[in-house]
């Protein structure tokens, strides 16, 4: 069934405001998406009736909490296909999820001489942690190049592979393009040689479909914050034998089966990585954030997204002084550009006095950047509640401040 655009954004409180004397078109979803009233009420629900910590009550509260808690590791299983619950570690968001694969995989099983690819295209979450491993232990960090319209090479990537290959960690979406990588193929490559494989889902798990089942990648991280969730929740999720096999992350509370003070014992997974109190209102409210994409469907959601990119290309395109950047043939709901002789912080400016919210800069990609010889850009990200009539408000003022240096 066709999506419901007003039902929609009658479930988004905030995207019913004023700003700067302008109805707010909020066009910053790749930063993050906006919160559906089930969410916000779930977290009042959970801290007015249900507080309780988890896992360790002997109470209903307690029971109560556990559960929900719980259900939402289900429910995240079931949206992204994994075999099994277990295989779900929460952790503060897609950067932390990262870094718990750094330093317990890594430090585990990549060693001096070893190398790790990442691409061009990478947000700094998925370059840093490798870097910093990469100092500690003498492995080596190797790079897939893009072509000038934000695409990986694959023929370059083929050639970087070898037994020396541990690990390849790639971004799945571009959050400062759009560019959908062929994941597939990557892990297939990957594969042939030995090395594991780890997707930045951050701007993937919003947009499309994603099966890590059907992928076969190893592990998977992504926000919640991007699909209409809570912030400093994240996921983790990893294939079983491989968690397994895994050191734990931090050390506390939870992680662990017996300490004494000679000798301590591990829990299983997932609670091996999951030290201390969680996350759990977060968690809780979380589960509704999945509802609410599971029952618009991701295949209408996806439709309804494509729509507002061609749309907003379409109309852009003539604006003279426009400069799409990020030319990739498949690409989600983000449209990158510059505006011909115009900082991109200035143009971000002129658009916030029109109420509109998009994001300049770099985009956490200065590597990306560098390569397309730009600072940065102004970024327009549509998601599920944008509408066509927002696009038309955003193209008329992109228009009147292009005139402004491209007469
Ligand atoms: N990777 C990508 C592609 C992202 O877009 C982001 C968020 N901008 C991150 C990683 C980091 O996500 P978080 O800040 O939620 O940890």
């Amino acid at each position: 069934m066709p999506i419901n655009i007003e039902e929609i954004r009658n479930q988004f409180p905030v995207l019913h405001q004023e700003v700067n004397g302008k109805p707010l078109v909020y066009f910053d979803n790749a930063a993050t998406t906006q919160k559906p009233k089930q969410v916000l009420e779930a977290l009042q629900q959970y801290y007015e009736m249900d507080n309780s910590n988890i896992h360790r009550g002997a109470h209903t509260l307690a029971d109560r909490a556990t559960r929900y808690y719980e259900n939402t590791r289900s429910a995240i299983q079931k949206f992204i296909n994994a075999k099994e619950e277990e295989e779900i570690i929460f952790t503060k968001g897609t950067t932390e999820s990262i870094n718990l694969v750094a330093s317990t995989f890594g430090r585990k099983f990549i060693g001096k001489g070893d190398e790790i690819i990442i691409s061009t295209l990478e947000h700094h979450s998925n370059i840093v942690p490798w870097q910093m491993l990469c100092e500690e232990k003498g492995a080596i960090l190797k790079i897939i190049p893009i072509n000038d319209a934000g695409e990986i090479d694959l023929e370059e990537f083929e050639k970087l592979l070898s037994a020396k290959t541990k690990l390849v960690s790639l971004v799945h979406v571009s959050n400062a393009l759009g560019t959908i990588n062929p994941v597939k193929r990557v892990i297939e490559l990957a594969h042939k040689f030995g090395a594991k494989v780890l997707l930045d889902g951050a701007q993937s798990t919003n947009h499309l479909e994603v099966d890590v089942q059907e992928l076969d990648c190893d592990f998977l991280a992504f926000s919640a914050h991007k699909l209409y969730g809570p912030t400093g929740l994240g996921i983790l999720y990893g294939k079983r034998e491989i968690l397994e096999s895994m050191p734990p992350y931090q050390g506390g509370g939870e992680m662990i089966k017996e300490v004494s003070f000679e000798k301590t014992t591990y829990n299983e997974i997932p609670f091996k990585f999951e030290a201390g109190t969680p996350n759990i209102a977060d968690v809780i409210a979380f589960s509704k954030a999945i509802k609410f994409i599971d029952d618009l469907g991701k295949k209408e959601i996806k439709k309804h997204e494509d729509d507002l990119l061609e749309y907003a290309s379409d109309a852009l395109k003539d604006i003279k002084g426009f400069i799409p950047v990020g030319t990739a043939k498949e690409k989600v709901s983000v449209i990158s550009f510059n505006i011909n002789g115009m900082h991109p912080f200035d143009v971000g400016m002129m658009l916030d006095a029109n109420g509109i919210a998009v994001r300049t800069g770099h985009h956490c990609t200065q590597p990306l950047m560098k390569r397309l010889g730009l600072e940065g850009t102004v970024r327009a990200s549509f998601s599920v509640y944008n509408t066509k009539s927002e696009i038309d408000q955003m193209v008329a003022s992109i228009a009147r401040i292009a005139k402004i240096k491209n007469k």
